[in-house]
């Protein structure tokens, strides 16, 4: 990744490969303790991080919204734009999905499991869950996925694997 200069007082969060924008935003807020309001804030922004961290991207984040907050959190407005659905790929808000071999190797939600279109992961050939395969709980949005692993039971997303199902 290109250096951006932030402020100093930031500190830099590294997208991981796939990673959605919701997973991604909270990563960063975490490390900075930052609300989504205080980020937005801070990028002029205003409820934007909110909306987008539930993927509610209608209308889609524009190219000046990516830009002032590239230039906050020291990611390319480009590599931003990445974590996001390509242009025309409809994207499901629910329920959140997870493929749990995916998180074992990698620790993110990824942006391809909310697309209208994806019905497993490809890499393993899994199914994607879309509740704790333990006790049935639904997956809380991605920004708040600090744990990694169900925030009932405590099953961990990547125990989760075991339970997902072949695709035939
Ligand atoms: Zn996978
Ligand atoms: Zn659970």
């Amino acid at each position: 990744m290109e250096a951006i200069d932030i402020e100093p007082w930031l500190f830099r969060v590294e997208p991981l490969e796939g990673e959605s924008f919701s997973h991604f935003l909270g990563r960063f807020r975490r490390a900075n303790k930052l609300t989504p309001t205080g980020l937005g804030k801070m990028a002029g922004l205003g409820g934007a991080i909110a909306r987008w961290e539930k993927f509610r991207f209608n209308p889609p984040p524009s190219r000046q919204q990516l830009e002032a907050l590239a230039f906050v959190i020291g990611v390319k407005g480009d590599r931003l734009q990445e974590m996001l659905p390509p242009l025309g790929v409809g994207m499901k808000l629910e329920p959140v999905r997870l493929c749990g071999a995916c998180y074992a190797q990698s620790p993110c939600h990824k942006i391809e499991w909310q697309f209208k279109t994806a019905t497993g992961c490809d890499r393993h050939k899994l199914r994607l869950l879309s509740e704790c395969p333990n006790c049935k709980a639904r997956f809380k949005i991605p920004a708040l996925w600090f744990e990694g692993a169900c925030q009932r039971c405590f099953m961990t997303f990547a125990q989760m694997a075991e339970y997902q199902k072949l695709i035939v």
